[in-house]
């Protein structure tokens, strides 16, 4: 009886929500993984802390003013510090199997990118990479050998519903959208909402950025994008339909009517367990789901005039080159500012289609490439901002 290896892992951005989903399981297998690299942006009490536990031997922080602080908590403890952008993508470097990328925007498009690089298995949540720069990181994903493993609920849902091998049978990908704490009300009634009620997801539990796009339903146009670049479809094949219960987590359609789905409790757990432990399975805690307590599943449609995010990520993938990319950066921007109250809710679309249209689309090269248009477009949509300032 062969005795499973221990797999070794790194964890970028180990203090959000899915960092620290992917930690419990960890916490819960300890005998199955050893912990090599964990990173943050700011939080170094919490980097830290998590540090010391799971016994990492590689801590970084993000943001570089904060490295003498993370020093100072980690003296004596053998485990190695670093920060800023040079100290991530180390983290990313090391020798481990598997490398979850849960930074959050394009700030993990380099760490993600090193180690696809090393031929790693990437346990990928951080969508923002493949939205700007999906055929480049694809194509790393090729030449080096990497193994790219969709923790999005949706594309993890496709994943393992996907015939890879009878692609030319596959005649739609369905992603299911929850719909967000704001579906079914007006273009109107969304002038005056505040951050916490963008945030107030009412099913999953995930970090300020992403909550705020599923109410803008932006996430769902990121999504439609990243099914794109990780599964042989075309942009005409991928649809979305709302379904508020979140249960059924995406399907895929075949050429003789079939349709598969996964379906599962909305826990992230569920996929990042799918992620860590492939090809296998484990044991993760979640909810069993039980269809006759949850008694209906309700699928509608999107209105695309009260959520235009939706419609200007399809059109950014139907423009290409760097379309996408520019749509990431001025979403970010103007996610941010709306979180710090500076934006109201409905001008986040116009933010992002006034960016677009400002932006030249012609497709990077390279990765530094990418980083010039985000660079660009975020000016374009600070500028934006000031036009709209509260
Ligand atoms: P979060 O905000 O809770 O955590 C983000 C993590 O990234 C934190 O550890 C933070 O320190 C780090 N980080 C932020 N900015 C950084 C920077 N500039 N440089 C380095 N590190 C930085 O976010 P989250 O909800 O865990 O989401 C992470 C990613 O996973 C996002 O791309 C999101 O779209 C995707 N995702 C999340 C969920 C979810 O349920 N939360 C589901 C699907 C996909
Ligand atoms: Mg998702």
């Amino acid at each position: 009886m062969s005795v499973n290896p221990i797999k070794r892992i790194s964890v970028l951005g180990a203090t959000g929500s899915v960092g620290l989903s992917t930690l419990d399981l960890v916490r819960r297998n300890s005998h199955k993984f050893k912990v090599v690299s964990l990173t943050a942006y700011s939080k170094v009490e919490d980097l830290s802390a998590l540090a010391i536990e799971f016994n990492a031997e590689l801590a970084v922080i993000g943001d570089e003013k904060k490295l003498d602080a993370l020093k100072e908590q980690l003296a004596g403890t053998g485990i190695e510090v670093a920060a800023g952008e040079v100290g991530l993508i180390e983290a990313a470097e090391r020798e481990a199997e598997i490398v979850m990328a849960a930074i959050v925007g394009a700030a993990g498009l380099r760490p993600t990118m090193a180690a696809v690089r090393r031929g790693a298995t990437v346990a990928l949540a951080n969508k923002e990479c493949l939205v700007c720069a999906g055929d480049l990181l694809m194509e790393e994903v090729r030449v080096h050998g990497a193994t790219l493993l969709p923790v999005d609920s949706e594309h993890n849902a496709i994943y393992q519903v996907f015939e890879v091998e009878r692609a030319n049978s596959v005649e739609r990908v369905i992603l299911t959208a929850s719909g967000g704490p704001f579906r079914g009300r007006s273009y109107e009634s969304l002038k005056a909402v505040t951050p916490a009620e963008a945030i107030a997801h009412p099913n999953w539990d995930m970090g300020a950025k992403i909550s705020v796009d599923s109410a803008t339903m932006m996430n769902k146009g990121l999504e439609i994008i990243e099914a794109y670049h990780l599964f042989p479809i075309k942009k005409s094949q991928i649809e979305v339909v709302v379904h508020p219960q979140s249960v059924v987590h995406s399907m895929v359609e075949y050429s003789d009517g079939s349709v598969l789905a996964q379906l599962g409790s909305p826990d992230m757990r569920t996929p990042i367990a799918y992620s860590l432990a492939w090809p296998e399975r484990m044991e993760a805690p979640v909810k069993r789901l039980s269809l006759s307590e949850i008694g209906a599943l309700t699928f509608e449609e999107v209105d695309l005039e009260a959520f235009r995010c939706l419609a200007l990520a399809r059109e950014a993938l139907e423009a290409g080159g760097a379309a996408p990319a520019i749509l990431n950066a001025a979403n970010e921007v103007a996610v941010a500012a709306f979180l710090s109250e500076k934006l109201r809710f409905i001008d986040i679309p116009s933010v992002v289609s006034d960016t677009l249209a400002l932006c030249d689309i012609k497709a990077p090269q390279s990765l530094s490439n990418v980083f010039e248009i985000d660079k660009v477009a975020r000016e374009a949509a600070q500028n934006q901002l000031a036009l709209r300032a509260i």
